[in-house]
């Protein structure tokens, strides 16, 4: 049978360059597809046609992938058969000629079907199963639409009341990062799961602001026309999705007594840490940076040992020139709501011991929520 790639899913992006069978072995060059970007980092495919061969899955291109060539301590993710997703080993570094490199994972054979993607994908269908197992305690609500049509959600677990304190929470301003979608998903589930934090506390998330790349299977940064997460002024928003963000973070700001931001994102594709990246663009407001390390390092003590990251946060120069001239969420409700609001990186790796499953992540999202709750309540 001929081996094909398919990306006719919501979140697909793959090129396949050739297939052979080799030994015994499927044997897959594809490259990581930019889209509307000017770099590439998401994929996520399925090979079919494998006859129950063992699949060697070859990333031609990391020069174009965000952060570069280096993906020597990256293990990508499979499954057969709509099975649990699995990490893969490290990659085998392949010296090709001319002096260029690339990046070899072996899969152990399975069905005549094999999916592969860089990180644990993270769509529309994986949250609305969450919610379903969450028993009721938050609804959803539309708050505006993307350029391509699609409706802009927002999940809560009540109206902003002026007696409480209110959370705003925003994942995938990137669209390739997934591990912001599952730390969320585990901070939903520990809300759920304690009445103390869903009684007293009101909790509003944005789960895909970029929903249109989250969708068509672009890494999302720096897309056309605007990176979703520069796009927050100064003077008007430059994304039709961050308008309906702004409104809605304001609409919860005046229902409620208080209110702390949070920002999830992934860091660079090799990094093996999660932070806070403390800006220095706080250097020039009357707001200062030492609430937000004090909340990074709260949240990597809550974090469990095995999971915890190296480092708590990370200073940063974040004001910088040129295109990204535009301030991104935090930034702007810091200094223009005047609210505490963090950025929480999240490694498509681990912690540089440990390589971190879907309930990995779970459980840093389960010690977010106990660090927020223990700053706002
Ligand atoms: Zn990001």
């Amino acid at each position: 049978m001929t081996i094909s790639l398919r990306t006719d899913f919501p979140g697909g992006n793959g090129q396949l360059l050739n297939a052979d069978k080799i030994k015994g072995k499927s044997v897959v060059r594809f490259a990581a597809e930019a889209k509307n970007c000017p770099l590439a980092l998401w994929f996520h495919f399925r090979i079919s046609g494998l006859d129950g061969t063992g699949l060697r899955c070859v990333l031609t291109n990391p020069e174009q992938t965000l952060d570069g060539a280096d993906w020597s301590g990256n293990c990508i993710v499979y499954r057969s058969g709509g099975a649990k997703w699995i990490r893969t080993k490290k990659p085998e570094r392949i010296n090709v000629a001319g002096g260029r490199c690339e990046w070899a994972w072996d899969i152990e054979a399975g069905d005549d079907e094999i999916e592969v993607a860089f990180c644990f994908p993270y769509q529309l269908a994986d949250l609305e199963a969450t919610l379903d197992k969450l028993g009721g305690t938050f609804s959803s609500t539309t708050i505006g639409m993307t350029p391509a049509g699609r409706q802009i959600v927002r999940v809560f677990n009540q109206p902003g009341k002026g007696n409480l304190p209110g959370v705003f929470l925003t994942a995938r301003h990137h669209a390739g990062e997934t591990p912001g979608s599952w730390v969320l998903d585990g901070l939903l589930r520990r809300v759920a799961a304690e009445k103390r934090l869903h009684e007293r506390i009101t909790w509003w998330a944005v789960p895909f602001v970029n929903l249109d790349d989250v969708v068509d299977g672009s890494y999302g940064k720096d897309p056309y026309p605007c990176d979703c997460n520069r796009a927050y002024g100064p003077g008007f928003p430059r994304r039709v999705e961050v308008a309906a963000v702004m409104a809605d973070i304001r609409r919860l700001q005046q229902a409620a007594n208080c209110l702390f931001f949070a920002d999830l994102h992934a860091p660079g594709h090799n990094e093996h840490k999660n932070y806070v990246p403390a800006y220095d663009w706080r250097k020039d407001s009357s707001d200062n940076s030492a609430d937000e390390k004090e909340f990074a390092e709260r949240f990597c003590a809550l974090c469990p040992e095995d999971i915890r990251s190296p480092l708590a946060y990370d200073t940063r120069q974040g004001a910088l020139p040129g295109p990204y001239s535009g301030f991104a969420s935090q930034r702007w409700a810091a200094t223009v709501l005047n609210i505490d609001a963090v950025v929480l990186e999240t490694s498509y790796q681990g912690n540089g011991k440990t390589y971190y499953t879907i309930e990995d992540y779970r459980r840093i999202g389960a010690a977010l929520a106990e660090t927020i709750a223990g700053g706002v309540m």
